[in-house]
C-alpha cells in the first residue's frame, strides 16, 4: 500500500504529534526487538512492519536489537532464523545490536543505583520475595534486607558478578515503593544470578538483568525515540520510566513507550513457547514446517513476503486485542499468487482415461497458456496422447444435470485440448472405476478456431498425458488446530485441539514443463490450489507442498455444519 493510500495509525498520530512538539525528523528512531528464544512468528510480522514501517516513512532508521537477556532460552541459531525472516519480509536494519552488548553498561548504572540508595541485594528465596508483594489492593512488605548499608550492598552485588554465589541466593532489587498501587513498582528484580553460558558473552557473566531494566536502557543507548511494544507492557509503563530517570542526561534524547495490541490469528497459536512445545513433542517437524504459523514456515509454504504485508496492512494496526481470521491471510496470499503464479496441470487422485478414437503412438503438443492474469508470462506446449489421467473426482457413471463434470454419454472439454464424450468405463472386482474409455472430437480443438473449437461445453477439466507425466511428492496441509482459538479455553490446553490430519502426501502426476522446478518455485496446479516446491525436493525427487485451495474450502464447510 502507498505511503498516502491510508489514513495514518493511532502510534503515527503519536509520532506525528511529537514532531510538532519539538521532536524534529532526524529525532526518530525505531527498533524491533526480539528475543531469540525461537523463530519469529505471524504477529511479529505486524510488529515488524509496524517499526520498519514507520522507519521509511520518516526516513528514519530502525534497529534490530537482540533482547538476548535470558541465556536457559535463547540461542545463536535463533538470531539468524530471525535476521533471515526480516531481510526475507523486505526490511533493512540500520544496525544489529544486542542488549548483551550492555551488560557493562548496565551493571555499572546498577552500581549508581546502589551509591544512590536505590536499589539492594536480597538474599531471600523467590517463594519469599513472591509472598511480600501483596496484592493489587493490598500493599506489600518490606524485605528484612531491604535496608542493607551502600557498603553491604555493593560488595554483596560484587560478589553476585564474581561468581561467589549460588543460583538463586540473592537478587538484586530496585528500591521504590512495597505500597504502591502498581505492582510492578514494588521493589522490581533487576538481576538474578544464572550460571549458565551466554550464546555471545559466554561465562563472561554469572548474573542476567531483568527485562524491564534492560530494555529501556537499551532503548536509551541507542536513542530510540518511540520504544513500541505489545499491550501487557502498558503496565510496566511506569517503571521503564523510573529506570530511565535515574539514568537520563538532560542532552540527550529519552525514550518514549508506547503500546499496540498483540495480533492473533485464528486456528493457531502465536507464541514462541508454544510453539516450541510443538517442534519438541514431534506434532511439528521443524520450525518452519509448512504448517507452522512462523514466517519461515509460511515461506516454506509458498506465500509470498508481499501477500504478508499486505496482510498485515490490512488488518493494522490496533489498540484492543483482537482474533484475526486465517481465511484473511490465505485470501492476500491467492490475490498475490494469483497474478505470478504460471498455471500447470497436475493430476493428484488420478482415474485413467482412453480416447479410443485416437491413434495409438500418437502424441500433439499443445498450447497453454502460461498466466491468464499476465500476458507477459506467454506460452507453453503441453503433451496429449491417447491415455490420459483426470482426477477421480470429475468422473462419475451417473449424475444429476449439475454435475459439470464427466459422466457416461456426457462431454466435457480438456483444458487446452478436445472435447472428450465418456461412452464406457470398467471396474474391478470391489467396483472401482479403474478406466473410462472416451472419444474425442477431432475438430474440437482449443484455439484452431474451427466452430467446433468454439463449441460451448459446460465442464472443463484439467487432465494429464500418461506416458509424458512425471512424478512428484505432493504435500497437502490442512489446519494444524481443529479450534478457532486454541489457546482461548480455561479447561483444555491447546495441544488438545491439534488436527492429526493436518499432512497428507500424495503421488501427484504433473505436465513434463515441471519437470526443471527449482526450489521455491509457485505455481497454479489448476483448478487444485497454489503449489510451492518444498526445500526437500530435488532433481530425482520433487516435492510440492500446497500453498492454499483456490477457494476458502473452509468457509463453505463451516457454513454448512
Ligand atoms: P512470544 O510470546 O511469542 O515469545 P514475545 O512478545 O515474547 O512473544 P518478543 O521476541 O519479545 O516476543 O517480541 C518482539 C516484538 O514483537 C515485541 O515488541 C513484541 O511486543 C512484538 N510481538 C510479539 N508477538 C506479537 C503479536 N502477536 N502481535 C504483535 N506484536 C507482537
Ligand atoms: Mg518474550
Amino acid at each position: 500500500m502507498s505511503k498516502e493510500a491510508r489514513s495514518l495509525n493511532f502510534i503515527e498520530h503519536i509520532v506525528e504529534e511529537d514532531l510538532t512538539m519539538g521532536y524534529t525528523q532526524k529525532d526518530l528512531r525505531f527498533r524491533f526487538p526480539p528475543e531469540p528464544n525461537g523463530y519469529l512468528h505471524i504477529g511479529h510480522a505486524s510488529s515488524i512492519c509496524l517499526n520498519f514501517g514507520l522507519g521509511l516513512r520518516y526516513n528514519a532508521p530502525v534497529n534490530l536489537r537482540f533482547d538476548d537477556t535470558n541465556p536457559a532460552k535463547e540461542e545463536k541459531e535463533y538470531v539468524e532464523a530471525i535476521k533471515k525472516d526480516v531481510k526475507w519480509l523486505g526490511f533493512e536494519w540500520d544496525t544489529e545490536c544486542y542488549a548483551s552488548d550492555y551488560f557493562q553498561q548496565l551493571y555499572d548504572w546498577a552500581t549508581l543505583l546502589i551509591k544512590e540508595g536505590k536499589a539492594y541485594v536480597d538474599s531471600q528465596s523467590s517463594e519469599d520475595i513472591a509472598n511480600q508483594k501483596g496484592t493489587p489492593t493490598e500493599p506489600g512488605s518490606e524485605s528484612p534486607y531491604r535496608n542493607r548499608s551502600v557498603d553491604e550492598n555493593l560488595s554483596l552485588f560484587k560478589g553476585m558478578k564474581e561468581g561467589e554465589f549460588k543460583d538463586g541466593e540473592h537478587v538484586l532489587r530496585a528500591k521504590i515503593d512495597m505500597s504502591s498501587s502498581n505492582m510492578l513498582m514494588r521493589d522490581p528484580v533487576m538481576y538474578r544470578i544464572l550460571h549458565k553460558a551466554h550464546h555471545r558473552t559466554n561465562t563472561d557473566w554469572c548474573i542476567y538483568p531483568m527485562y524491564d531494566w534492560t530494555h529501556g536502557e537499551s532503548d536509551y543507548i541507542e536513542q530510540v525515540s518511540h520504544s513500541l511494544c505489545t499491550l501487557e507492557f502498558l503496565p510496566h509503563r511506569e517503571l521503564y520510566d523510573w529506570f530511565l530517570d535515574q539514568v537520563v542526561s538532560s542532552n540527550k534524547l529519552r525514550p518514549k513507550q508506547r503500546e499496540f495490541a498483540r495480533r492473533n490469528l485464528s486456528h493457531t497459536v502465536v507464541s514462541k513457547r508454544k510453539l516450541l512445545q510443538l517442534v519438541e513433542t514431534g506434532v511439528v517437524e521443524s520450525w518452519d514446517d509448512p504448517r507452522m504459523p512462523t514466517i519461515s514456515g509460511f515461506r516454506r509454504r509458498g506465500f509470498t513476503p508481499e501477500s504478508i504485508k499486505n496482510f498485515v496492512d490490512t488488518i493494522g494496526i490496533a489498540k484492543r486485542e483482537n482474533v484475526v481470521d486465517v481465511s484473511l491471510l490465505d485470501f492476500h496470499v491467492r490475490e498475490h499468487l494469483n497474478k505470478i503464479a504460471p498455471r500447470v496441470m497436475a493430476v493428484l487422485n488420478p482415474l485413467k482415461l482412453v480416447l479410443t478414437n485416437y491413434d495409438e503412438g500418437k502424441e500433439e503438443w499443445l498450447n497453454a497458456e502460461n498466466n491468464p492474469e499476465d500476458s507477459s508470462a506467454g506460452s507453453r506446449k503441453v503433451p496429449f496422447s491417447r491415455e490420459l489421467y483426470i482426477e477421480q473426482e470429475d468422473f462419475r457413471e451417473e449424475a444429476n444435470r449439475k454435475f459439470f463434470r464427466l459422466k457416461l454419454g456426457g462431454e466435457v472439454r480438456l483444458k487446452n485440448g478436445y472435447i472428450i464424450k465418456a461412452e464406457s468405463c470398467t471396474k474391478d472386482d470391489e467396483g472401482n472405476i479403474t478406466e473410462v474409455q472416451c472419444t474425442y472430437d477431432p475438430k474440437s480443438k482449443s484455439g484452431s478456431g474451427t466452430e467446433e473449437s468454439l463449441r460451448k461445453v459446460k465442464g472443463t477439466l484439467h487432465w494429464v498425458s500418461i506416458p509424458h507425466a512425471i512424478t512428484a511428492e505432493v504435500r497437502l496441509y490442512d489446519r494444524l488446530f481443529n479450534d478457532p482459538t486454541p489457546d482461548g479455553h480455561k479447561d483444555k490446553d491447546f495441544m488438545d485441539f491439534v488436527n492429526q490430519d493436518s499432512l497428507k502426501k500424495v503421488i501427484g502426476y504433473l505436465e513434463p514443463s515441471l519437470k526443471d522446478s527449482q526450489i521455491g518455485d509457485k505455481v497454479q496446479f489448476q483448478r487444485l490450489g497454489y503449489f510451492n516446491v518444498d526445500q526437500d525436493s530435488t532433481p530425482e525427487k520433487l516435492v510440492f507442498n500446497r500453498t492454499v485451495t483456490l477457494r476458502d474450502t473452509w468457509a463453505k464447510l463451516e457454513q454448512k455444519s
